[in-house]
């Protein structure tokens, strides 16, 4: 192949796995070494291959630990309700708590607000198991809200009150974020907003939304169950219409990348980096078709 027909691959800064999710893959490799019955309350990743190699290993995973009287359980880095928590320890179950330290500043954050007077309104998404997490740390409970129509339907219906204290899912855009607080200012008498969102996604969002604006085509890896890989994908596609998201590089067709000669590249968290590799290499030996190439 001759260099004029190459594509040139950017890469974003940082791909792979966020510190969070290492560490909480991690602490399940060694608990797996050490004990047994080890289980987990849904996938610990939103990566399928990530999670049959635990499961290879023993890792069990249930739907439901109302019958689990013994063992240890992953709690995932999105955190776990303190009574769910609480419940299984109770039942002689041990714990290995692999939630992650931003998540956990997150639902001390919203309790701060909440020992202050402030009424809880978390901007996300409430079926999201962090703000489960999030919600099981309160005493009372909290306002969630994931878009300009629900803030005004929260208004309407008389559930959101006039002194507020915000926090952010900690994988959410900040520009999403940002437009339902400009909206909330018009409503609310007094606000105190903590900026929860995770520093590591929103310099991966930044990065991601910089290269999406300077590249002909943007491929962004990662499962489709995983939010933020789904979220990063839609605001690089808001910057640029030619995104694609691949789970891995089988699914990445050489007909998508017709007409494109520059691509940027980018991954969700809980992409592994061997994935992201792939993808790349696969772009990189693809040849231009002669249209692209002259
Ligand atoms: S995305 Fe951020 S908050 Fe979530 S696990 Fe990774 S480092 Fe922690």
């Amino acid at each position: 192949m001759s260099e004029g027909s190459r594509r040139t691959v950017i890469m974003a800064r940082e791909v792979g796995f966020c510190f969070g999710v290492k560490r909480a893959i991690n602490l399940t490799r060694q608990a797996l070494a050490e004990r047994n019955n080890v289980f987990i309350l849904g996938d610990l990743v939103h990566n399928k291959r990530v999670t049959d190699e635990l499961e290879e290993k023993g890792l069990r995973k249930i739907e439901d630990y109302g019958n689990e009287k013994s063992g240890t359980m992953i709690i995932r880095a999105h955190g776990l309700p303190k009574v769910r928590l609480q419940e299984a320890k109770n039942r002689g179950v041990d714990v290995v708590d692999a939630t992650c330290p931003i998540v956990l500043r997150a639902q001390e954050a919203a309790q701060m607000l909440e020992r202050d007077g402030y009424q809880v309104v978390i901007i996300g998404d409430s079926n999201h198991a962090e703000i489960k997490g999030i919600l099981g740390a309160l005493e009372n409970p909290a306002l969630v809200i994931d878009s300009i129509e629900e803030l005004h339907e929260a208004k309407k219906s008389y559930r959101l009150l006039r002194k507020v204290g915000v926090i952010f899912q900690t994988t959410h855009a900040l520009e999403l974020c940002n437009s339902i607080v400009n909206e909330m200012l018009m409503m609310c008498k007094e606000i105190r907003i903590i900026n929860t969102i995770c520093r590591p996604v929103q310099n991966r969002q930044d990065d991601a939304l910089e290269l999406a604006g300077k590249v002909d085509l943007m491929i962004v890896v990662g499962s489709r169950t995983s939010a933020n890989t789904v979220e990063l994908a839609a605001l690089c596609r808001y910057h640029n219409p030619n995104t694609i998201q691949v789970q891995n590089a089988d699914e990445l067709e050489l007909r998508d990348l017709d007409g494109f000669r520059v691509i940027g590249i980018a991954s969700g968290l809980s992409t592994p980096e061997d994935l992201v590799e792939a993808v790349r290499v696969k772009v990189v030996t693809s040849e231009l078709e002669p249209a692209a190439a002259s």
